[in-house]
């Protein structure tokens, strides 16, 4: 089953986050199960986000956006743990500082847009402007009104220029919100995530849902497209999102770049090298000896190499 058709809201379509379960979790029944889809998920992830880096053509932008205690950063956690950091970050974004303020909305999401062969994963993104700024009426009416086809110009725009742009909104019910809110209030170590304001958050529930279904119904584009993701049991959320990467990726056909050095030439010079070293320190001494009958699979040399 291909994620990214089941769970993409198709451009122009009508959006009900009611009639979306955030308990679905599509084939699969538990987590024991899923398990060994998301380690080999995990794999394959790693194995594509080194490639995309290696290739250095074209790049990932990953947008998440949520209501508070849907799982962001679990899922930031879960999607970069698996790749390499070089090649690979996240940028969060807060309510603007005095010098954003200053500037356009997308003044300060142009500068952490990804670089070629990157991966880049906004904790929150351009999307803020058009939903805690309406819930909140931090701007009139007609100013977030007007930010809907910016955005979609501005993604257009980086997808013309090699960007493929991915936008997640992991969607849970406010039972498992309250759940997740009284497991940060048991544990010492989530104190630090709870504020006063989760709870005034909370009761504007509607009205974030209200924003959030205009926005995903007026932003999600053929180039740009989101995602809902049942998000209540965290490890289909995991799944879902990386299943969805990789699924991206795989459709890019990447290859890893041709050789930009004569490899014949350097082959001949290293065989070269490799007899002087032996005919200085004898065969049987030299670590390249064992180095030549000790080889392991490519992929296990690759993965040495760059780690985990
Ligand atoms: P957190 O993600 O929990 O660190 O919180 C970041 C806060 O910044 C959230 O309450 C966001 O709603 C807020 N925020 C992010 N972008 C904007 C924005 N453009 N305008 C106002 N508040 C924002
Ligand atoms: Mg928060």
């Amino acid at each position: 089953m291909n994620y990214s058709e089941l769970l993409q809201i198709k451009p122009g379509s009508e959006v009900h986050l009611k009639k979306i379960d955030p308990n679905y979790t599509a084939e699969h029944t538990e987590k024991k199960s899923a398990g060994k889809h998301v380690e080999k998920l995990d794999r394959k992830l790693r194995e594509l986000q080194y490639l995309l880096y290696a290739e250095n053509k074209r790049s990932l932008l990953i947008c998440l956006q949520a209501l508070d205690a849907a799982g962001k950063d679990g899922t930031i956690n879960h999607v970069l743990g698996s790749m390499n950091p070089q090649g690979a970050r996240v940028h969060g974004f807060k309510a603007p500082t005095k010098e954003e303020a200053q500037h356009d909305f997308l003044w300060r999401i142009e500068q952490q847009v990804p670089n070629k062969g990157e991966v880049v994963i906004f904790n929150r993104s351009q999307y803020e402007d058009v939903l805690v700024v309406r819930v909140h009426k931090l701007v009139p009416e007609e100013v977030w009104k007007g930010r809907y086809e910016p955005i979609n110009d501005f993604e257009k725009n980086l997808f013309e220029n090699g960007t493929h742009i991915l936008k997640f909104f992991l969607h849970i019910s406010p039972e498992e919100q309250l759940l997740r809110f009284r497991q940060r209030l048991d544990d010492p170590a989530r104190h630090w995530k709870i504020s006063e304001n989760d709870y005034a958050e909370r009761e504007l529930w509607d009205d974030y849902i209200s924003a959030y279904e205009e926005a995903i119904r007026k932003t999600s584009t053929k180039h740009a497209p989101w995602f809902i993701i049942p998000a209540n049991n965290k490890w289909f959320r995991n799944l879902a999102v990386a299943r969805i990467v990789v699924e991206t990726l795989e459709s890019l056909g990447m290859k890893f770049p041709e050789a930009t050095v004569n490899i014949e030439e350097i082959a001949r010079k290293f065989h070269h090298a490799e007899l002087e070293e032996e005919k200085k320190i004898g065969k049987s001494k030299w670590k390249g000896a064992e180095a030549k009958s000790d080889k392991g699979s490519k992929k296990d040399e690759r993965a040495n190499q760059h780690g985990k």
